[in-house]
């Protein structure tokens, strides 16, 4: 919101509908036509949505507005991945990234500017925690690259199939701007993908997982990567609080009340530290037989992690013994990684506010400068 105005963008249906109601004495209908216009068309403007009458556009004009996130940079990979850094505030910003395949498009979006989780092998991890993003935010970052993805040269074909919550942030820790931004997702007036196709992909926060089985249905990711409490405890600290066997009944739980298909659990393979073949033995004792899949993502290196990503072969003979003893598990092909768009490597321009609660880290000594 600028000035007394209000952000259409992300407001639920029936918030539109209250809001074109009471401030402008419209019909519900309109809301609905706003709404295609937004998020089908990809309008900022009023003025070009012709079907509404021009004095319904004026009027709307000076109470509400379309406001969406600025691009500071746009990278394109080699590999036709795009990642787009977009402004937060003036030194702060968060990363976007689209992952073009052939039978579809997978856009990876944030959900918070830095992140609070601590996970040690991920580079948002290392840029602290600053806030939790807004819904308008959040779909602010799909509007930009539906926007994008159409107007650039040679943008046959490119649409967006798919939305992973897999960028900067913990979802889960901004349930109350992730859910409504969710529903835009699968609303047919929104985005209108199918709830299969937005996974939220989240570092373990038990209870939130309880309350979103009760509340959405869409995909379920967690990142495990790790079959016991003490390595786990060490590689994604959150353990600690929420250990395996509780995390575990929480996704089992999830499954049966979304009647969903699966949980597609995210392992990083990392040289040395949890890619041995005992790991991938105790990993088939807490999977088999449930409804569960492995995805296997090759360690993607970031400047000044202790961490190296696994030989191929380990990773190979990993997801074989898993294979072989009825555990599916894939391994997630790199992407992006020539412009740092890869898994874990988001970094993004983040002022760690955790600094001031914790005064130590060494970070503390970074020097903020403005983004361009
Ligand atoms: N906070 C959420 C979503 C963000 S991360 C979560 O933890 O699930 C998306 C995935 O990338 C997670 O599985 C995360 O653990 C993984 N990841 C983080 N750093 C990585 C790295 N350096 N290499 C490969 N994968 C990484």
């Amino acid at each position: 919101m600028s000035g007394d105005r209000t952000n259409l963008l992300g407001l639920a249906r029936a918030e539109l509908e209250a809001f074109v109601a009471e401030r402008l004495g419209a019909k519900p209908f309109r809301a609905r036509q706003l709404m295609k216009w937004i998020y089908r068309r990809g309008a900022a403007d009023f003025s070009v949505m012709s079907d509404l009458k021009q004095d319904f556009r004026t009027q709307l004009a000076e109470v509400a507005e379309i406001a969406v996130p600025q691009i500071v940079t746009q990278q394109v990979s080699q590999d036709g991945t795009r990642k787009w850094m977009l402004r937060m505030d003036q030194a702060q910003g968060i990363e976007t990234v689209y992952i073009p395949e052939p039978d579809r498009g997978t856009l990876c979006i944030s959900s918070q500017v830095g992140c609070a989780m601590d996970c040690s092998f991920c580079s948002t991890a290392q840029q602290g925690f600053n806030r939790n993003l807004s819904v308008a935010e959040i779909v602010g970052q799909v509007w930009l690259a539906h926007r994008e993805l159409a107007t650039q040269d040679g943008s046959d074909g490119r649409r967006i199939t798919n939305i992973v919550f897999m960028g900067m942030g913990e979802p889960l820790a901004n349930y109350r701007n992730v859910l409504p931004a969710m529903r835009i997702f699968v609303d047919d007036l929104g985005y209108d993908l199918s709830r299969r196709r937005v996974t939220l992909s989240t570092s373990g926060l038990v209870p939130q997982i309880y309350k979103l089985a009760e509340e959405c249905n869409v995909a379920l990711a967690v990142s495990l990567h790790a079959p016991n409490d003490e390595l786990r405890n060490e590689l994604v600290p959150i353990n600690r609080k929420h250990p395996i066997a509780e995390l575990l009944a929480a996704c089992w739980h999830y499954i049966d009340q979304q009647n969903g298909r699966s949980i597609t659990f995210e392992y990083v393979m990392l040289d040395g530290v949890n890619d041995k073949p005992e790991h991938a033995r105790q990993l088939v004792r807490l999977l088999k037989g449930r409804p569960a899949k492995l995805n296997l993502i090759p360690f993607n290196i970031f400047p000044g992690t202790r961490y190296r990503r696994s030989p191929p072969a380990a990773i190979v003979k990993f997801r074989d013994i898993l294979n072989q003893n009825g555990v599916i598990a894939t391994t997630r092909r790199t992407r992006g990684d020539d412009i740092d768009a890869a898994c874990g490597q988001l970094a993004g321009r983040v002022k760690d506010r955790t600094l001031v609660r914790l005064g130590t880290k060494m970070s503390a000594l970074r020097v903020e400068a403005p983004l361009p």
